[in-house]
């Protein structure tokens, strides 16, 4: 057995042989429901349960500990209270066993002392190179015949298919196998790992990854212990197949006004969804939403482009399917004449020849047919939508027969909205063969028509070009370092104005001409340099939002105006020391928010959106992990909601977006560069037609 080229997670998804140490002749325990699972779904290896009072469990021969079997065993199964862990996995090394999967909990969920046990334990699997998963966790499901590994104590059996899931908790796996059970989708791995101490999401994505019968996988998490491992695996997988995955813990990105714009925007943790964006997985934020596309995703090729074309017999359902196709991103074009030709010549009379295509009630097989046969044939028309009612005065059989022969032509993605009775022998024949024919099935437009959308979502996702990162040479990146580390060493948690325009000027960020000064007579000398009229606005670290405290003073027509301003600043703050910040004045721009945060072990996120004072309650911004492309830099500025308001509304002038790109680009590779900038603000960026200028402007560092 042992000279096969197993890697280490085949003996966890492929086991010849299963150890259940903690076996219990108890009807309702753990040690009980995996034999009597294995057993029920016809595991074809060896089961050996371990249990030191017994001599046989469900009918099968116990053993009172490993070393009592004879064979190699691939695999064990510990459901034994958590102190006795870290021996077992010992003798588990001495007997050769590869791969553990740990039932029992009371580890790191546990504080401390359970902390202490997954760590001794985790030291013992090391030694002997043991693959272990969990603890805490349900176990894993192998549905190819020729294994049939059941090593899990949950209660839905899963048919063969092509849908791998891995789920961080138990119970959303769970009830996600049950649906794809109930939807009718074949599984082929499942895997529920708890607190994931050695084998992780990323071991099993990349397992799955390189399964040739995983046509897609389902993930779904709560958060991601090694993002950046994670991102690597992922990105490597979806090239080869669809990971459709979710997670948990998303709520509006809801911010307070607190001191760094950024970090409150940036509200809960984003940061997984971007992950999934940046590496092509699809992600959904609706749990039935993801087990519905799955069922197209199983069976449906993925459309080329946006062009739906919808047959229904219906009127009504066809329209609802209709709005929500377009919501998704999808058209439906008009008909060529060649292809209206043939329908006039084919449809019953009172039929609709457009797009929808209505055969009307009355419509059976050849009718459904003539349109399919239209739809496949238009070069205008990237997938089909079919809303299918079983008029009892039509042969439904027909119709359905036509459908899977259309479908299995495999040429375009179709989808089904199927209405029927399936209380009726008749129509639950219907169903069976449009089931049996692979067309996925829903009981509602809406639903149907958002599987579609994820289908043409990944299409796109798959099609997307993301870009490449570039290259800004030369930066006089030693002056950025020289002027962090001081502040570093100066234990500053904000760099003051000077530095965070010499930052921005070094990465070539235009910033509005600006001074810093301590006097009303620099200031004059600053604004005759800068040229009026300028802005004063006071400088201290102590002074977040200035223009809520008479921080800010705009519109300075000459020296007048700015004594008056710093004197007046002087008055209000009494802080002694003030500096002041003379800078060029830049009116009738629009304004606009860049800022970054970051998130730990992951690295830094770039938002962009709507600025100026407004910025918290508008909350109108959009975030990108770094680095942010040139293509990815684009996007953020056609992803919010104003981007209208960019091009220029009402005769209004639109604004030069290449410069905020650039802008967002730049930043990108300003954090990149210096990890130790923890917090970054521009708000406002004054963007105008031709040119854009950062007139305000934070860093926050730290290690
Ligand atoms: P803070 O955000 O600390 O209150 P800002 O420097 O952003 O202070 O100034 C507040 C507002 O004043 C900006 O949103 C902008 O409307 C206006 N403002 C500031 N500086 C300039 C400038 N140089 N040109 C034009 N308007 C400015
Ligand atoms: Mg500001």
């Amino acid at each position: 057995m042992s000279q096969t080229n197993y890697t280490d997670l085949d003996y966890l998804f492929k086991p010849r042989s299963i150890a259940i140490i903690g076996a219990s002749q108890k009807d309702l325990s753990i040690g009980n429901v995996i034999i009597k699972n294995l057993v029920h779904y016809g595991y074809t290896g060896k089961i050996y349960p371990i249990n030191p009072k017994m001599d046989e469990i469900r009918g099968i021969k116990a053993y009172p500990n490993i070393f009592e079997i004879e064979g190699d065993i691939d695999l064990a199964h510990v459901i034994i209270p958590a102190p006795a862990v870290p021996q077992t996995i010992e003798d588990c090394g001495k007997k050769g066993i590869k791969a553990v999967i740990i039932n029992s909990a009371g580890f790191s969920e546990m504080g401390e002392e359970g902390r202490a046990l997954q760590e001794a334990f985790l030291a013992n699997a090391r030694k002997y190179g043991i693959r272990i998963f969990g603890p805490n966790c349900q176990g894993i499901i192998n549905t190819d015949p020729k294994f049939r590994a059941y090593c899990d104590f949950t209660f839905t059996f899963p048919k063969p298919g092509g849908i791998s899931v891995v789920a961080l908790s138990g119970g959303v796996g769970a009830f996600i196998m049950q649906s794809l059970f109930d939807l009718n989708i074949g599984m082929r791995y499942y895997a529920s790992n708890g607190n994931a101490c050695d084998v992780s999401i990323p071991d099993v994505i990349r397992y799955y990854g390189n399964d040739d019968q995983t046509k897609a996988i389902i993930l779904y998490t709560e958060g991601l212990s090694d993002p950046l491992e994670f991102m690597e695996v992922a990105r490597e997988v979806t090239k080869k197949k669809p990971i459709l995955a979710m997670k948990a813990g998303r709520t509006e990105a809801g911010a307070k006004a607190a001191a760094s714009h950024t970090g409150a925007l940036a509200g809960v943790d984003i940061s997984t969804e971007l992950i999934f964006e940046k590496t092509g997985i699809l992600a959904f934020n609706n749990e039935e939403e993801l087990c519905q596309a799955a069922m197209a995703f199983s069976t449906q090729p993925i459309p080329m482009g946006n062009r739906v074309g919808v047959i229904t017999n219906t009127g009504g359902p066809a329209v609802i399917a209709t709005d929500e196709l377009v919501n998704s991103g999808l058209q439906l074009p008009p008909l060529s004449e060649k292809a209206k030709e043939i329908l006039r010549q084919t449809q019953l009379p009172e039929a609709t020849i457009g797009n929808p295509i209505d055969v009307v009630a009355t419509g059976g097989g050849p009718h459904y047919r003539s349109a399919l046969d239209v739809l496949m044939d238009d070069e205008n028309i990237d997938s089909i939508f079919v809303n299918f009612v079983t008029a009892p005065f039509t042969d439904t059989d027909a119709v359905a027969k036509n459908i899977v022969e259309v479908n299995q032509l495999g040429k375009k993605p179709i989808v089904c909205n199927f209405m029927t009775n399936m209380s009726m022998e008749r129509f639950q024949e219907t169903a069976r063969i449009l089931n049996e024919g692979g067309v996925p099935c829903y009981s509602f437009p809406t639903t149907a028509a958002k599987a579609l959308g994820a289908l043409y979502r990944y299409g796109q996702l798959r099609q997307r070009n993301i870009g490449t990162p570039k290259q800004y040479d030369p930066i006089d990146r030693t002056k950025v370092a020289a002027i962090i580390d001081a502040g570093l060493k100066e234990n500053l948690d904000y760099l003051p104005a000077g530095s965070v325009y010499t930052i921005f000027e070094t990465y070539g960020i235009p910033v509005a001409g600006w001074r810093i000064v301590k006097n009303v007579e620099d200031a004059c000398k600053a604004a005759r340099v800068i040229g009026f009229p300028v802005v004063v606005k006071a400088e201290s670290a102590e002074i977040v939002h200035k223009s809520d405290k008479g921080g800010v003073s705009i519109n300075l027509k000459n020296e007048d105006d700015v004594i008056r301003a710093i004197e007046k600043m002087q008055h209000a703050f009494g802080i002694s020391g003030l500096k002041f910040l003379v800078q060029k004045f830049m009116p009738g721009g629009k304004e606009l928010i860049a800022g970054v945060s970051t998130k730990k072990g992951l690295g830094h996120m770039v938002m962009f959106g709507m600025g100026g004072i407004y910025v918290e309650v508008l909350k109108d911004v959009v975030f990108k992990l770094t680095p942010v492309t040139d293509v990815e830099s684009r996007e953020m500025l056609s992803a919010i909601k104003s981007a209208k308001i960019l091009d220029g509304v009402r005769g209004e002038k639109g604004i030069d977006k290449d410069g905020v790109a650039d802008i967002l680009q730049r930043v990108s590779a300003m954090v990149t560069d210096f990890p130790a900038i923890l917090e970054m603000d521009m708000n406002p960026i004054m963007a105008f037609e031709n040119n854009v200028f950062v007139v305000d402007g934070r860093i926050k560092i730290g290690n």
